[in-house]
């Protein structure tokens, strides 16, 4: 299928049986720049519905400035991303390309969960208040629903007892959790994680990868930075190997992982494995 699948001739937005013939992520040649520097030089990947995608490489490779492009908080300056067969940031009308009034691009964006490093719990709010708050504040959800919603989000990330208590009495383990509950609570289609669990002492990263992994199981679009080689060995349907703003290798993991082609993903498996 071509990406022109995902949107008619007149730039309507495309039928659903159109869009679910889409990937739920498509980067084509997805080019970004601060400045004079390159970050993302021609970045090209898909993610399937209901995949999760790990993607790997050192500092400063471009994997943070590219999750950030799906989520709107950057633009990117060549190529172009789709999510669910939409353009990401623009509407194309024939050969031209518009870009999307703020608000329009708010409803694209809450479709997208994003999980960071730090928790980024609001820290004058309970738990419940932080799962609670954009439902009801963004999707205008009724206090009673949103509350029932989040109890169960709770439950699922096995912090039902925990509801009342404030971030700063939870563990790191315990808040990164939260964080996943938060992000769920808007029903997002696809969940982007970015290096879920490098601030977390080592004994707490288990129970974050665990709950990651169930949520994987239940189907949910994934895109996982991190270096946790045995998460993506065992959750992943692929992995990438970015470095200098390329993919260098994409594949899937047991394969990448056991038999790298590229000096450079060799380098790196060797400092992570
Ligand atoms: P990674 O997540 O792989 O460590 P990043 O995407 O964070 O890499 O960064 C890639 C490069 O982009 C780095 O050289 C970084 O300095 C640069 N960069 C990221 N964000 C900005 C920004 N807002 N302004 C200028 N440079 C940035
Ligand atoms: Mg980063």
């Amino acid at each position: 299928s071509s990406a022109s699948a995902a949107s008619t001739a007149s730039g309507a937005p495309a039928a659903p049986a159109a869009r679910a013939a889409e990937p739920m992520v498509r980067a084509e040649s997805v080019m970004k720049s601060f400045g004079s520097n390159t970050v993302l030089k021609s970045i090209s990947l898909e993610v399937g519905r209901g995949e999760v995608m790990c993607i790997i490489g050192p500092s400063g490779s471009g994997k943070s400035t590219f999750l950030r492009c799906i989520n709107h908080l950057e633009k990117v300056n060549g190529g172009r991303l789709f999510v669910d067969g939409e353009l990401i940031g623009y509407r194309q009308r024939g050969d031209k390309i518009y870009e999307l009034h703020p608000k329009e691009a708010a409803l694209q964006r809450r479709d997208i969960g994003m999980v960071f490093q730090r928790f980024n719990l609001f820290p004058h709010l309970t738990v419940l208040e932080n799962i609670i708050e954009a439902p009801q504040r963004v999707k205008r959800q009724g206090r009673d629903a949103a509350v029932k919603r989040a109890t169960e989000l709770l439950a699922r990330v096995g912090l039902a007892d925990k509801a009342k208590a404030y971030p700063a009495s939870l563990s790191g383990g315990q808040q990164q959790r939260v964080a996943i509950a938060r992000a769920l609570a808007m029903e997002p289609k696809l969940l982007l994680f970015d290096e879920p669990t490098s601030a977390l002492d080592p004994e707490l990263v288990g129970e974050v990868l665990d709950v990651m992994k169930s949520l994987a199981a239940s189907g949910m679009t994934m895109i996982v930075v991190t270096h946790e080689m045995g998460f993506a060995r065992e959750v992943a349907d692929s992995l990438v190997f970015m470095d200098g703003g390329v993919v260098v290798e994409a594949g899937d993991p047991r394969q990448v992982i056991t038999d790298p082609q590229h000096e450079r993903t060799k380098a790196f498996l060797s400092k992570v494995l």
